[in-house]
C-alpha cells in the first residue's frame, strides 16, 4: 500500500525537486545523471527500491511536499536541494537496508543523514535522493542509557546534547565537552567537531568518545573504537557524514558540578583579549601564568553590536545582556567603544562549582579575585553572574526564543567559521574585525583559542597545518540576514569572501570549520591539503565506494573519479 502511493508519487515528484534545485555548481556529476533517457531509468530504479524498501523495513517514506520541503534545506536557508524522498527509519537496520539498496543498484542514490539541519549551505540534502530522518530513530524510546559505574553514557546518533546533559545530570554526572548550543544532534556535531570554550581543556566532542555503532556506505553495521576498527572511528569522527552514519556514540562521564560563575570582561584591544585567553588556557604547567587553567569555559567575542537582539542572542538576557545590568558601566561601555574606534572585545569565562565536582564555592571566590586582578582587562567593566551549571550550558536557548518571538530564526544565516593560527590572529583582527566586517554588524562574532594537542591528528577533522604552534584560533563570523531583502545577504556573503581573499593576500593560512566549498578541487587545495586529502579519499574509497553518503557537503559524486 505504502509502496503504491510512493510510487504513485515518485513521477511528479521527481519533475517538481528538478525545478527546486538551486544554483550551487556541482561537486563533479548531479544526480540523477542529465541525460535525459539515464534520469528516467534512475528515478525508476529509485521508485522500485523505496518501494521495496517500504515492505521489507518498518522504516516510514514520504514524498509528499510538506517532507521533501523540509528536508531541501537548512538553518542556513540559502542552499534549496530536494530529495525524492525522506526515510523515516525505525531503528539503524532500517538505515543499513536503506544504505544497501542504493548500494546495489545500478544507479547508486545519495543519502544523508539529517540531524536537526543545523547546517548553513545544504550539507544534509540529498539532492533528487533520499535524506534520513535522524530523530525518528529516537520516537519511540529516548536511547539515552547511563552506565554509573562505567562513566559513561550511549545515546542514539539523533539524540540532542541538551538531553544528553539531563540523561547524565540525573546520576551526577556529565558530559565534559560542549558546543555553545546544545539542541544539535550527537552525529551532527560528531561529524564536524563540536566545539566551545571547554575544548582548550578537554578537546572537542569528538576527542570525547569511547565507540561509535556506524552505518558504513556500505551498508554495514559495525561497532567501532580505538581498539576496534580504528580507522573507520578516526573516518567518522569530523568525517562531515562521508564515512558512514552515526546511530549510537558512547560518550565519557564525569562528576557534574551543579553551578558556574560566569564572568565577562571587555576589552578594548584585541591584543589584551588574546594574551589573556592564552595565559588562561596554557596548560603546559612549570612555568605556565599563574590564571593559567583557572577556568573551566574559554571564549571570547568582538562587539560591534552590542546594544542589538541580533548582537546578543547567544547571551542569557534580552537586549545589551550582561551590560544592561550595571546602567552606568553601559554608557562606559559605549564610551570605550567610541574611544576605540567602534570594536571592543569580550572575554568570557566561567568556573564551575558545587554539586558532585570538587570545586567549592570558597574556591571561586578566591579563584575570581586572583582573575579579576591579574587580567588586564577595561577596569571597572568587569561582570559577573552566578547560574546554575544547567542554565550556563544551555544558555543559548533563552537568545533563540527572543529571537523566534521576533521572527529573527528562520532567516537567512551566511556563517562563516574559520581555524588560523595563533601568530596571525593580530593580523586578521586587524584587518577583518576593524576592517572588512566593520560595515556590517549583525550577528555574533566570537574568537577564542585552543590547545593542539586536545585535537587527535587521527580523526578527519582538518585544523592549521603549522605543527609548532600549539595554539590556534577559532573566529566565527555568526551573521543573521534579517532585513529579508537579498542585498543584505549578498553584501554578507560578498563580506566572507572578502574576509577569506584578505587571508590569502595577507598569507594567513586558515581552513574553514563546518566548512563549505564548492568544487572537488577546492576542497583538496583549501580545505584539506596534500597529504590529508589523500587519506580522506583513500577512506572514502573503503567505506562509501559508491559515494553515496552526505553529497549535500559537495565533496564526492558517483563514480569517485
Ligand atoms: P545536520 O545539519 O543535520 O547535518 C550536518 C552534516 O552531518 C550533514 O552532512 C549530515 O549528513 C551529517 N550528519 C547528520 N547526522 C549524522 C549522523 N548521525 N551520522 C553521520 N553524519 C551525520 N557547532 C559547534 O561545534 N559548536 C557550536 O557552538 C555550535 N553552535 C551552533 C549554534 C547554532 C544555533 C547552530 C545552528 C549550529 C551550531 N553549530 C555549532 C554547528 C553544528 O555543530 C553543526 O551544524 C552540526 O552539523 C549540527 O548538527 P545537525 O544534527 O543539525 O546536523
Amino acid at each position: 500500500m505504502v509502496a503504491k502511493r510512493v510510487q504513485e508519487k515518485m513521477t511528479s515528484l521527481f519533475l517538481l525537486n528538478c525545478v527546486d534545485l538551486k544554483s550551487l555548481p556541482p561537486a563533479t556529476d548531479p544526480w540523477p545523471p542529465a541525460a535525459a533517457t539515464a534520469t528516467a531509468t534512475a528515478t525508476t530504479v529509485l521508485q522500485d527500491v523505496l518501494g521495496e524498501l517500504s515492505d521489507a523495513t518498518a522504516a516510514e517514506i514520504r514524498t509528499d511536499t510538506d517532507a521533501v520541503t523540509l528536508a531541501s534545506t537548512d538553518f542556513g536557508t540559502i542552499v534549496s536541494s530536494a530529495p525524492a524522498a525522506v526515510f523515516y527509519p525505525s531503528c539503524a537496520a532500517d538505515i543499513a537496508a536503506l544504505v544497501r539498496a542504493s548500494c546495489a543498484s545500478a544507479y547508486p542514490f545519495p543519502v544523508s543523514a539529517r540531524g536537526c539541519g543545523h547546517s548553513t549551505h545544504g550539507q544534509a540534502t540529498a539532492a533528487g535522493g533520499v535524506v534520513v530522518d535522524m530523530p525518528s530513530l529516537g520516537r519511540a524510546a529516548a536511547r539515552l542509557a547511563v552506565s554509573v559505574e562505567g562513566r559513561y553514557i550511549d545515546a542514539g546518533g539523533e539524540q540532542l546534547w541538551v538531553d544528553v546533559l539531563h540523561a547524565a545530570l540525573a546520576h551526577g554526572l556529565t558530559p565534559r565537552s560542549w558546543t555553545d548550543y546544545l539542541h544539535l544532534t550527537v552525529g551532527g556535531t560528531l561529524s564536524n567537531a563540536g566545539i566551545s570554550g571547554q575544548a582548550f581543556r578537554h578537546g572537542p566532542q569528538i576527542s570525547n568518545v569511547h565507540e561509535l555503532d556506524v552505518v558504513t556506505g556500505t551498508g554495514e553495521m559495525v561497532t567501532c573504537s580505538r581498539d576496534k576498527y580504528a580507522d573507520l572511528f578516526h573516518a567518522v569522527l569530523g568525517g562531515l557524514g562521508q564515512f558512514g552514519i552515526i546511530t549510537r556514540a558512547r560518550i565519557p562521564l564525569v562528576p557534574a558540578p551543579a553551578r558556574a560563575r560566569w564572568v565577562r570582561l571587555v576589552y578594548a584591544d584585541a591584543a589584551a583579549l588574546t594574551a589573556d585567553q592564552e595565559r588562561l588556557i596554557d596548560l603546559r604547567g612549570g612555568g605556565a601564568p599563574v590564571v593559567a587553567g583557572l577556568m573551566d569555559y574559554v571564549e571570547g567575542s568582538v562587539l560591534t553590536d552590542y546594544q542589538g537582539l541580533i548582537g546578543s542572542w547567544r547571551s542569557p538576557t534580552s537586549s545589551s545582556a550582561f551590560f544592561t545590568e550595571a546602567g552606568a558601566a553601559a554608557r562606559v561601555v559605549a564610551a570605550l567603544a567610541e574611544e576605540a574606534g567602534g570594536v571592543l572585545y569580550c572575554l568570557e569565562g566561567a568556573v564551575y562549582y558545587g554539586g558532585a565536582g570538587d570545586t567549592t564555592a570558597e574556591d571561586v571566590d578566591k579563584r575570581l579575585e586572583l582573575l579579576l586582578r591579574e587580567l588586564r582587562y577595561a577596569r571597572g567593566l568587569a561582570f559577573v553572574q552566578d547560574v546554575s551549571y544547567v542554565e550556563f550550558l544551555d544558555r543559548v536557548r533563552a537568545g533563540e526564543l527572543r529571537l523566534r518571538a521576533a521572527g529573527l530564526w528562520d532567516v537567512p544565516h551566511p556563517w562563516l567559521n574559520l581555524f588560523l593560527p595563533r601568530s596571525r590572529i593580530l593580523d586578521f583582527a586587524a584587518g577583518v574585525f576593524h576592517g572588512v566586517l566593520r560595515r556590517d554588524g549583525v550577528g555574533p562574532v566570537l574568537v577564542y583559542p585552543m590547545n593542539r594537542d586536545r585535537w587527535d591528528p587521527d580523526t578527519s577533522a582538518v585544523i592549521p597545518r603549522d605543527e609548532d604552534e600549539e595554539v590556534f584560533y577559532t573566529v566565527a563570523i555568526l551573521r543573521s540576514a534579517t532585513t529579508g531583502d537579498g542585498d543584505q545577504l549578498r553584501r554578507m556573503e560578498e563580506q566572507n569572501a572578502a574576509v577569506l581573499r584578505f587571508c590569502e593576500g595577507a598569507g594567513i593560512p586558515c581552513v574553514q570549520y563546518l566548512p563549505h566549498h564548492a568544487t572537488q578541487a577546492d576542497w583538496a587545495a583549501r580545505h584539506f591539503g596534500p597529504g590529508r586529502w589523500d587519506r580522506f579519499v583513500e577512506r572514502k574509497r573503503k567505506y562509501d565506494p559508491k559515494a553515496i553518503l552526505s553529497r549535500g557537503q559537495r565533496i564526492f559524486s558517483y563514480p569517485l573519479a
